[in-house]
């Protein structure tokens, strides 16, 4: 611990403001999705399984995403540790209640943290939730879907058009709650205070698409106006799915000056690799 950083351990005390929206939809009985604003941890969970177990799934993910978040160390690697833990932590609920086996779930979302002294965004995702980035008046998926829908886009066999009424558009390709643990997509950003960025499950881009959603960005509301006007959009649209939608971005500040970084924690390690 050093003076430059504050109790969340975000270099110069930065905080990003957050909002969180989530709902079960108008065709589904439960929300097996699950939302996380713990700054500076910000994520979405999209549990499967049957008889309530994604709920469970995507509950647990998020616990150990939530504890990460108390913690001082905002490194790459310590995210990391977490997604695994909240691997380690499905398999092991799932062990002793034979009611949850199977039981999976996504999860993606962003970090505030620090790298070589200064602040920067960590993108991570497991799954077919989606981080998208508003920048500079351009919206941009960060993540990229793991799913089969996804790789027959990456092949040139379906349109992102098709894809939306795909009958296999809901096969992950990777979920947490498998063993081997699956490995997690990182990407490590520079924060700038313009940003805003989006997490959200799968319900959101079933029934909005990417300019509607970057016209709403567009109009830098409160990021809880934002997020509720995005969940209120998929519902109208149909909310076939579970929604949920988390608005992150920095205050309009000039602080996101590098900190001292004689001070700052070192990276114990380069390598990504624990
Ligand atoms: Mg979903």
């Amino acid at each position: 611990m050093n003076g430059d950083q504050d109790l969340t351990g975000q270099p110069n005390g930065v905080q990003p403001i957050a909002a969180a929206a989530t709902a079960a939809g108008r065709v589904r009985e439960l929300n097996e999705d699950a939302v996380l604003s713990a700054s500076p941890v910000f994520a979405v969970a999209d549990g499967m399984g049957g008889h309530a177990a994604g709920e469970v799934a995507s509950a647990l993910a998020l616990e150990q995403l939530a504890a990460f978040a108390a913690e001082p160390d905002m490194r790459p690697e310590a995210l990391l540790a977490a997604i695994e833990a909240a691997n380690r932590a499905i398999l092991l609920c799932a062990e002793q209640r034979p009611e949850t086996r199977g039981m999976g779930t996504t999860v993606s979302g962003v970090c505030l943290g620090e790298v070589g002294g200064s602040a920067h965004w960590f993108v991570f995702n497991v799954g077919d939730s989606r981080v998208y980035r508003f920048a500079a008046g351009h919206l941009t998926q960060v993540t990229t879907d793991h799913s089969e829908v996804e790789e027959l886009i990456s092949a040139g066999q379906i349109s992102s058009e098709q894809a939306r009424t795909h009958p296999r558009r809901n096969v992950v390709t990777r979920s947490l709650g498998t063993d081997p643990a699956p490995t997690p997509d990182i990407w490590v950003l520079p924060a700038t205070p313009s940003d805003t960025f989006l997490v959200c499950s799968d319900g959101l881009p079933l029934e909005v698409d990417d300019d509607e959603i970057a016209e709403v960005l567009a109009l830098r509301l409160p990021p809880q106006d934002a997020a509720d006007r995005l969940l209120s959009m998929a519902l109208a649209a149909g909310g076939r799915d579970n929604v949920s939608v988390v608005v992150v971005c920095l205050p309009q500040t000039d602080e996101l000056q590098p900190v001292d970084v004689s001070t700052a924690p070192r990276r114990r390690a380069l390598g990504l690799e624990g």
